[in-house]
């Protein structure tokens, strides 16, 4: 057979998102099918899919009982509107989220993304300040180094300085507390000791722009994109206190964090702070159809809706909101979770996950080693004049030895479904020695 029937003859049209699309052009990485914790390429190759893609497929490729949940869905009801009518396995996810998640979050507003998340997890704060008779408070607290999207709202609160770069100004006004990354904290194992003052930061903006003018903080409780920056110890136990002093909602962004990544449902519950909304995606539906959600407290449900002064209490929405075909994904994901109890999978997994990560220490042109949960990053020093150069040797070399792995900028993040075996982390770590000693 020929090794590349399933190659496309062309590649030119698709601009592709968060690449660098010349250089992937001309030596493409594709992926043809995927089963458990390996993608298949067109030349036939076997990946270990050392990232659960994007940090989403939580319970494995292609599970069957999400897949057949999907095909029954598509058959029996392919689309409804959820604008004035509504279908019932939205509800009953909804419902079942609720369960999940720490008590009083417990109103799930759903999106096709995480981006859409965001966006609608700021209008939802937006709407209560307003609901309240304070609709002043419209700026928002973000934190350098977090990515919370790329729609306009979860821009503005990111903090990543390539979208000023790229984009310009920000619509929404915002400001920005300092990330949590220190220098005294590297090779720390789990949450590092140093930064907690950090949350001050917080304090220190809203002196600078007064309480009745801020709507809401939002954090990832642990940043994944910009390269694994967990939170210092009582880091986020501080931001709560700030944000309830002053009225300011608390978001926590558990894009990632949600569903088991850290061996809990949610950050929440690992680290034992509640936000006011937290927005999801990602392991929502396993990634088999998009979905995202911002799911609000109850006081904030029943604010917006009391005080509203129109019929539609929260004018906000997506076509696909609550998509059939999400919900029936996202229901069958929730039950791989709980009968393979996949989330404390991830706990008795995480003290291996951890030795075996550290191993990689002394390896030429590593700076630090993070990890947490079944989440670790390996940090490699920029090469000099060539910032990213070596991050992107790995993904190409990695991906030649047959790992898939997450690079952002000189970091190398690995995510892995938690049906990971210990042997496959094995795998994936002996296999990225080899790689990263191969880098000059
Ligand atoms: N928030 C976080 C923390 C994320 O990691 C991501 C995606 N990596 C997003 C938001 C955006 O999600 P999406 O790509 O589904 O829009």
């Amino acid at each position: 057979m020929d090794a590349r029937v399933n190659r496309p003859n062309d590649l030119a049209s698709f601009w592709m998102p968060y690449t660098a699309n010349r250089a992937f052009k001309a030596s493409p990485r594709l992926c043809v099918s995927a089963k458990d914790m390996h993608y298949v390429t067109d030349d036939g190759r076997r990946i270990l899919d050392g990232t659960a893609g994007l940090w989403c497929v939580n319970a494995g490729h292609a599970r069957p009982k999400i897949v057949e949940a999907v095909q029954r869905q598509v058959a029996e009801l392919d689309f409804a509107p959820t604008f004035q009518y509504g279908h019932p396995a939205a509800f009953t996810l909804a419902a079942r989220l609720a369960q999940l998640f720490p008590a009083g979050l417990d109103h799930v507003f759903f999106t096709n993304s995480g981006s859409e998340a965001a966006d609608s997890a700021m209008k939802i704060a937006l709407a209560y300040h307003r609901a309240r008779g304070e609709g002043q408070r419209i700026r928002f607290i973000g934190r350098e180094r977090s990515y919370h999207g790329s729609g306009f709202g979860g821009m503005a609160v990111g903090g990543i300085a390539k979208n000023r770069l790229a984009f310009g100004a920000q619509v929404q006004p915002v400001a920005h507390m300092r990330h949590t990354h220190l220098p005294e904290n590297a090779f720390s194992r789990g949450c590092p000791a140093h930064g907690k003052e950090l949350a001050d930061d917080l304090e220190r903006l809203i002196a600078l722009h007064d309480a009745s003018t801020i709507a809401a903080v939002i954090v990832e409780p642990m940043a994944g994109s910009t390269g694994v920056l967990l939170p210092p110890e009582g880091y986020l136990a501080r931001l709560r206190e700030i944000a309830d002093k002053y009225g300011i909602l608390l978001i926590f962004d558990e894009v990632i964090t949600a569903f088991g990544r850290l061996g809990t449902a949610t950050a929440a519950d690992y680290f034992g702070v509640t936000p006011d909304i937290m927005t999801l995606a990602k392991g929502l539906t396993n990634a088999v159809v998009p979905m995202g959600a911002a799911v609000a407290s109850h006081a904030i449900y029943e604010t917006v809706l009391e005080n509203a002064d129109v019929g539609i209490e929260f004018f906000h929405g997506y076509t696909y909101s609550g998509h059939p075909l999400a919900c029936a994904a996202a229901l069958a994901t929730l039950d791989v979770y709980a009968e393979e109890d996949l989330f404390a999978r991830a706990a008795s997994l995480a003290p291996l996950w951890e030795e075996r990560i550290h191993r990689l220490r002394d390896r030429r042109n590593v700076i630090d080693i993070r990890n947490l949960g079944l989440v670790g990053a390996i940090e490699l020093a920029p090469r000099d004049g060539a910032p990213g150069a070596r991050g992107y040797e790995v993904i190409e070399r990695a991906f030649e030895a047959e790992l898939m792995v997450r690079v952002t900028g000189d970091i190398i993040a690995l995510s892995p479904p938690l049906i990971v075996s210990e042997e496959e982390i094995e795998t994936m770590f002996s296999t990225l020695e080899t790689v990263i000693d191969a880098i000059e």
